[in-house]
């Protein structure tokens, strides 16, 4: 029986599926400079006040706004407080406090003038605008106060949060291990990059692409080798994959003849929860378990492989990592030409995005289809066609996934 579901259909079975496993992964310390793109293992509250005390995000003068209701007003100047210092008197009625960004307001002030709105007169100072109560000051625990959790558990740690872990304090923190990903790719014409091919050999880019794109979505990829298109083989390689948290097979799951993949899986008695999805390029994907380990047969084809990765593995790999599931964000760019369709499927074509007169456009790029990744390198997005959109016309606003979702691209 072959199970073929439709794009969102396969997206939901994939999430139910590795939900409903309820996997854990165990939870390792590590520094805060070696956690970028891992995932957070333990909530983290504030360790004190954020900001810490009422902050001047200007330089200028503390002072009291009521001092302020004729303009000028005449100030006396009475201290000086940069960042890293405090200024421990009060400024009382009548007075000021030159204050730079980042310094604590002194006691009594309630708000900072900018020193463009200001001119010094002898020991006085003239304030030449008024200001609201506590303008250009971010009071003391706004942004968080003293034990409320700013990063819940689950967390994917980019620049900003790791910046923000630095912040309350956290040197070392509690991440989920790395989903180790076992890469497999098979085809009796596959040989590694560093052999010279026959005329009819392909060299083996999938792994490599592969690689690259788990190690951006946070998981730890391991090269099974290449496995050739002979049942004894390709089982015997798969076996060394399932001690890893999920299994990336790429090639042998169409209906060629020599494509083995299915049948070697169901022998090693694998549970299928789809055998193909309505979607160009990828339809013969394969999503299912085996013992106790997932796995996604992926298309062959270059480009087939790196979208099936982009659609489904990469949301799979977060939820198995201990984050919440991240399915594709489509944004939306207009057609730059008219596109027609009658295929049913959910298309995701290799495209250029740019901007014209401040509205993205989006085009084609030329490609030969789903083995073409010399196209698939000048694109920037995919163009996704849903099944029911027969007929674009030029300007009609349409979805666009960005080529690279991945930690790299968003930090
Ligand atoms: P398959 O899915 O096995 O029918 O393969 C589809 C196409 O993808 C064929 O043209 C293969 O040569 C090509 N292909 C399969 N595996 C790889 C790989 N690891 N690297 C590059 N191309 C591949
Ligand atoms: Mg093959």
């Amino acid at each position: 029986m072959t199970m073929v579901v439709t794009y969102e259909q396969a997206l939901s079975i994939v999430q139910e599926r590795i939900a409903a496993a309820n996997l854990r992964l165990p939870i390792e310390t590590v520094p805060l400079d070696q956690v970028r793109g891992r995932v957070l293992a333990e909530d983290v509250t504030a360790d004190r006040d954020l900001p810490p005390f009422h902050r001047a995000i200007r330089d200028g003068y503390a002072l009291r706004t009521a001092d302020l209701s004729i303009l000028p007003a005449v100030l006396r100047c009475v201290g000086e407080v940069p960042a890293g210092r405090s200024f421990e008197a009060e400024v009382g009625s009548g007075q000021c406090v030159s204050i730079m960004t980042g310094a604590p307001l002194p006691a009594g002030a309630d708000a900072v003038v900018m020193v463009e709105h200001t001119r010094p007169v002898d020991d006085h100072v003239e304030i030449q605008r008024s200001v609201r109560p506590w303008e250009n000051v971010v009071l003391q625990g706004s942004e968080a106060a003293l034990g409320t959790r700013i990063l819940p558990r689950g967390s994917r740690l980019q620049a900003a949060e790791i910046g923000l872990l630095a912040a309350v304090g956290k040197g070392t923190v509690a991440v989920c291990r790395q989903p180790r990903v076992a890469i497999l790719p098979t085809g009796d014409e596959v040989v590694p990059v560093e052999r010279r091919p026959q005329w009819f050999q392909i060299r083996n880019s999938n792994a490599v692409t592969l690689a690259a794109q788990v190690a951006s979505a946070g998981g730890a990829p391991a090269q099974l080798g290449i496995a050739p298109d002979r049942r004894d083989i390709l089982r015997e390689m798969i076996k060394q994959g399932l001690g890893s948290d999920l299994l990336l097979l790429s090639g042998g799951v169409s209906m060629g003849k020599f494509d083995l993949v299915e049948e070697v899986l169901a022998d090693l008695g694998a549970e299928f929860f789809f055998q193909g999805a309505a979607i160009r390029p990828g339809k013969p994907l394969v999503f299912g378990r085996v013992r106790d380990l997932f796995f996604f047969g992926l298309p062959g084809n270059p480009v087939s492989t790196f979208v099936t990765f982009e659609l489904f593995v990469r949301p799979a790999l977060a939820l198995l990592g201990g984050a919440e599931f991240e399915p594709p964000v489509f944004l939306r760019a207009r057609l730059a030409k008219p596109c027609r369709q009658k295929t049913g499927l959910t298309m995701f074509m290799p495209a250029r995005v740019w901007v014209q007169n401040g509205d993205p456009f989006v085009e084609l790029v030329g490609w030969q289809g789903s083995g073409d990744l010399v196209g698939i390198a000048v694109a920037n997005c995919f163009l996704v066609i849903h099944p029911d959109q027969i007929e674009l016309a030029a300007g009609d606003w349409v979805d666009v996934m960005p080529k690279g979702q991945g930690l790299g691209s968003r930090d």
